[in-house]
């Protein structure tokens, strides 16, 4: 028998909702401010996200003007026309400020030529040196207590959240002044390593609150693999590939991106696909432990040698986490549309700095660093101007999942998540989009979104937890099919089959939201600067 004990309450200027790098460094930036501040994390701040299991890069260019620029207009030009150049400073010269500020909680290395090397950090002693400078920074941090749902004032604006303590066993409610959302992309339990907790919730409860998201058809990305473990890309940039004969297959290298996942694809769905990594460079083996922890050990569980055994490969969806689309970001304070809610990380949009393509490899860190501190710092601004308003009324936002709208009854949360995520997973859909299965995709999803905010939920406590899991990666897989309809062209990791031209009249972000009913809608500018 389960003891549930009584709710904890909590009342703080701001609440950070996640537990990877975004929320630290939200958390950071709103303590810094000298905000009080509480974090709530499904998982355990330091080990949860997709960060912790990783080494990521962050971009890092020094500030010279002219290097700077070189870097932005380059980067830029790979956006097709949807990222905005004034961000791109701005996570430039945030994180070249920012990052050496851990020195002293992470043992940064020598680069060489007798500077410090501070852009490539060790995912979990990185987490870890983010968790100890928020503690000291006085952040109370609740680990293993899920967000469930966001609280609102009767105006509509953020009152607070509440969630469910799962390792305490009892709910608990959080009122303050700001709420930072982070809690990262949504990998639609790929098996992605560090993903697991990614489900979009995040997303789910701004959208109840009446938030928009931009980009989500640009949710097509995928890791490399071996098959029976989820690790991280490294080593197969000098892969070759062989069928289960041993014939060579003729695969193009991941620059040409597309191309790359789709020739992969195409093997996968043949039989068996085998990549050998003797053409690595040399320098990469002794180091490659040092950049990417978690990479090793499931071959030598196996007693295989990387760079010199075979090994049969899969590919792992990331969903949004290196894709790219997320909470609409409405102005500069990394605010949402909804009041009192800001985002950063992968929950927010990442368009912003990378546009069509991809931004992991090092601007999505870069924007995690920079969306968390700034996100942070305006919400404590936010709270210091307004106060923390918990004195009024908040009702909860909650609905599918919790509150269903008609009889509760049992669904089968499991399949409803293989069932939306196999929509976006699955590379043939994915990896060759057609109006045709998108069209058939957004029935099904349908269908599905209907079954589930009818008679999901009504049960609190751990199973309420697992609801919202599958309530949230069926929205998101809506939101994802409806953009990707919509954007009937092909541009950056949004390939469509039926429509492979981009098409220069649509080089502007594609807004979507709702719940019971999915819209879509094109801004009138590709971004703020075309609008200038
Ligand atoms: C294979 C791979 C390699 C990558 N390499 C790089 C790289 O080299 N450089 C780069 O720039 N980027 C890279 N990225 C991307 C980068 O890892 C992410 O952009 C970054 O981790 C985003 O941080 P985040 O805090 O937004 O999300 P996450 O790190 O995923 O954290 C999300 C957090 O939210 C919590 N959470 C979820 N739901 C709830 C809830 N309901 N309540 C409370 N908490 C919740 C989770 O427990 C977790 O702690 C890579 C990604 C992958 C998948």
């Amino acid at each position: 028998m389960t003891i549930e004990r009584p709710a904890l309450t909590v009342e703080t200027d701001v609440l950070v909702i996640g537990g990877g790098m975004a929320a630290a460094w939200a958390a950071i930036g709103a303590a810094q401010a000298g905000a009080e501040v509480a974090l709530v994390d499904k998982g355990f701040l330091g080990t949860s996200g997709v960060t912790a299991t990783g080494g990521p890069n962050h971009w890092w260019v020094p500030p010279d003007p002219a290097e700077r620029a070189a870097a932005v207009e380059r980067r830029h030009a790979s956006s097709l026309g949807l990222a905005e150049r004034s961000w791109m400073h701005a996570i430039l010269e945030t994180t070249w400020r920012n990052l050496p500020r851990l020195e002293g909680y992470y043992p940064f290395a020598a680069d060489g030529s007798g500077r410090t090397y501070y852009s490539g950090v060790r995912g979990p002693e990185y987490m870890r040196a983010l968790r100890r400078y928020a503690e000291d920074l006085g952040v109370r941090i609740l680990d293993h207590h899920p967000a469930l749902e966001l609280l609102l004032h009767q105006d509509g604006s953020v009152a607070g959240a509440a969630g469910y303590a799962r390792l305490d066993r009892r709910d608990w409610s959080a009122r303050a002044g700001a709420v930072v959302l982070a809690t990262g992309g949504c990998a639609f339990r790929s098996g992605l390593l560090g993903s697991y907790n990614n489900t979009g919730d995040g997303h789910l409860m701004a959208a109840e609150a009446g938030a928009e998201l931009s980009g989500m058809e640009f949710s097509v990305s995928y890791s490399l693999s071996p098959v029976w473990a989820s690790t991280r890309t490294l080593p197969y940039t000098a892969a070759r590939f062989y069928d289960a004969d041993g014939a060579p297959l003729d695969i193009p290298p991941p620059g040409a991106g597309a191309a790359h996942l789709q020739g992969l694809a195409r093997a996968l769905e043949a039989g068996p696909v085998y990549a050998d990594l003797e053409d690595a460079p040399e320098a990469l083996r002794p180091i490659l432990r040092r950049i990417q922890p978690a990479t090793p050990p499931p071959f030598e569980r196996r007693g295989l040698d990387l760079f010199k055994d075979r090994f049969q490969v899969a590919l792992f969806g990331e969903g949004t986490i290196r894709g790219v689309g997320g909470l609409r970001i409405a102005g500069e304070a990394c605010e949402t549309t909804v009041t009192g809610l800001y985002a950063a990380g992968d929950t927010a949009t990442r368009e912003l700095v990378t546009g069509a393509i991809s931004g992991g490899g090092s601007l999505n860190s870069a924007w995690a660093l920079t969306s968390g501190l700034i996100a942070g710092e305006a919400a404590a601004g936010r709270t210091a101007r307004d106060g923390r308003r918990a004195d009024g009324a908040a009702h909860p936002a909650g609905r599918a999942g919790l509150r269903p709208a008609k009889s509760a009854r049992s669904v089968d949360g499991r399949a409803a998540i293989t069932l939306a995520g196999t929509q976006i997973l699955e590379p043939t859909k994915a990896l060759w989009r057609k109006a045709a299965t998108l069209d058939a995709s957004r029935l099904l999803l349908g269908d599905l979104w209907r079954e589930i905010a009818d008679h999901a939920g009504g049960e609190a406590g751990l199973p309420a937890i697992a609801a919202r899991e599958a309530v949230a990666v069926t929205a998101m897989a809506r939101w994802c099919t409806a953009a990707a309809l919509a954007r009937a062209e092909s541009r950056g990791i949004h390939q469509r089959a039926d429509a492979p031209a981009t098409d220069p009249t649509l080089a502007k972000r594609l807004l979507v939201g709702g719940l019971d009913t999915v819209w879509t809608r094109f801004e009138a500018f590709a971004s703020a600067e075309a609008a200038a």
